[in-house]
């Protein structure tokens, strides 16, 4: 391409940035009739259907779609894909329907309006050749749902996470959740109906992303933030106070009735959220732990260890990925704090987690590391503004730090374009 600077414009555009980008001169309009051909491993009718879905979708136009099988895909990975925009033809090649997905979003990204006009007549893409890969298979975001979140803002940050090319989001949000299996947990000042969570998969399916729902089956059994002088189970039914610990912060661990009542609200939030494959159990931390008579006669350990065996033991071989949160050990804590409980976050560290965990998710900052088989990056989607280098460092394994703002702003734009949260879901 002769015009560098345009060049450098168009690559700042891609959030995360592709592996491998290169821009000719030319430009294809993307209009009615394009051609556009899939070549995938796969090669399903149905493919057809989901690109033409996304072209009317972000550029108001149906394609002339082509499928054909492609050898070389056989050997891509599930998120990788290979773009070429020539001026009268687009080519996606990819091994399924992620790549392909994954491919559009990028088109997405790199697509403006047609210049010289008032008012929309089309989209422009500059013609060029793009190869890229995920370095890890899971890109998770931590999001949680407060009772003043309208259905609105939930969905926006699924779209934006959806465009920044994240697969995971762990969904914090059994303060809100309308638990059946034992109405007191489902707090009538706070609940949503069900249909805001079924709503929130759909986005979430919409988008390729799948949501792990987490449950605190240790601490926070208030379901409020800690020291709120509120117990969102105890204010109304005290009848309860044997399921937790004195104060009400923590789970009653050595209370198998306490333990039975866990594996309901973990179930039914599982079966909700369809069934994924990791399921987050919460975090333990020494600071957070309080005593009965009866569990202070256990170690911490035994009572770690218990409360998940109890959970693990309640599902059959088709249980989830426990994923379980550990903060860092922190040496000048351990003086402080005379516990048991720092004893087994050190005895945890590296391979020794407690049998029935199959994750660790440690925190690091303001992001976490979530280590199991395909490893990959936790960012808290609590900040309103998610870091831009999030997206990347997701993606490619390291921060990219040439984006503008602008950047950032107009994928947002993009994702939320033409949203209408609520208006398909019969509330
Ligand atoms: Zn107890």
């Amino acid at each position: 391409m002769k015009n560098l600077y345009l060049e450098q414009v168009l690559k700042q555009r891609l959030i995360p940035q592709p592996k491998e980008i290169s821009f000719q001169d030319g430009e294809c309009l993307i209009q009615d009739g394009i051609s556009v051909e899939l070549k995938t491993a796969e090669n399903e009718e149905e493919f057809g259907e989901t690109v033409a879905e996304l072209f009317s979708e972000y550029w108001y136009v149906s394609p002339e779609i082509k499928l054909s099988h492609s050898k070389t895909a056989e050997d891509f990975l599930e998120d990788q894909y290979e773009v070429q925009v020539t001026r009268k033809k687009i080519t996606l090649i990819s091994h399924c329907s992620k790549g392909l997905q994954l491919a559009m979003k990028t088109l997405r990204q790199l697509a403006e309006p047609i210049r010289g006009t008032a008012f929309l007549e089309g989209f422009v893409l500059q013609t060029c050749k793009i190869q890229d890969y995920a370095d890890s298979e899971f890109r998770a975001v931590r999001l949680d749902i407060k009772p003043y979140n309208d259905l609105g803002d939930v969905e926006k940050k699924i779209r934006i996470v959806g465009a920044l090319k994240f697969n995971y989001i762990f969904l914090d949000c059994s303060e809100v959740f309308p638990f059946k299996s034992h109405p007191a947990f489902a707090f009538k000042d706070h609940v949503k109906r069900p249909a805001f969570f079924r709503a929130l998969l759909d986005v979430a399916d919409d988008v390729g992303i799948t949501l792990i729902p987490c449950f605190n089956i240790f601490h926070q059994a208030s379901f409020c933030e800690y020291d709120i002088e509120e117990h969102k189970v105890l204010n109304f039914h005290p009848e309860y106070a044997p399921l937790f610990e004195p104060g009400g912060w923590s789970w009653c661990m050595s209370n198998p009735e306490s333990q039975a009542v866990v594996a309901d609200l973990v179930h039914e939030l599982y079966e909700f959220f369809e069934c994924p494959d990791y399921f987050h159990i919460g975090k333990i931390s020494s600071q957070e732990f309080r005593f009965c008579r009866s569990c202070a006669e256990k170690s911490a350990e035994d009572l770690l260890s218990g409360q998940i065996a109890a959970l693990y033991l309640s599902f059959d071989e088709n249980r989830p990925r426990f994923v379980l949160g550990k903060e860092p050990s922190d040496p000048d804590k351990k003086v402080k704090i005379a516990f048991p409980g720092d004893i087994l976050l050190e005895l945890n560290e590296g391979e020794k987690i407690p049998e029935g965990v199959d994750c660790v998710q440690y925190f690091q900052n303001e992001n976490s590391v979530l280590a199991d088989d395909a490893g990959g990056t936790v960012f808290d989607l609590n900040d309103e503004l998610l870091p831009i280098s999030a997206a990347d460092i997701a993606w490619n394994g390291k921060g990219q730090d040439n984006y503008s703002t602008d950047a950032f702003v107009q994928v947002k734009l993009n994702a939320v374009a033409d949203m209408e949260p609520v208006s398909h879901h019969d509330f």
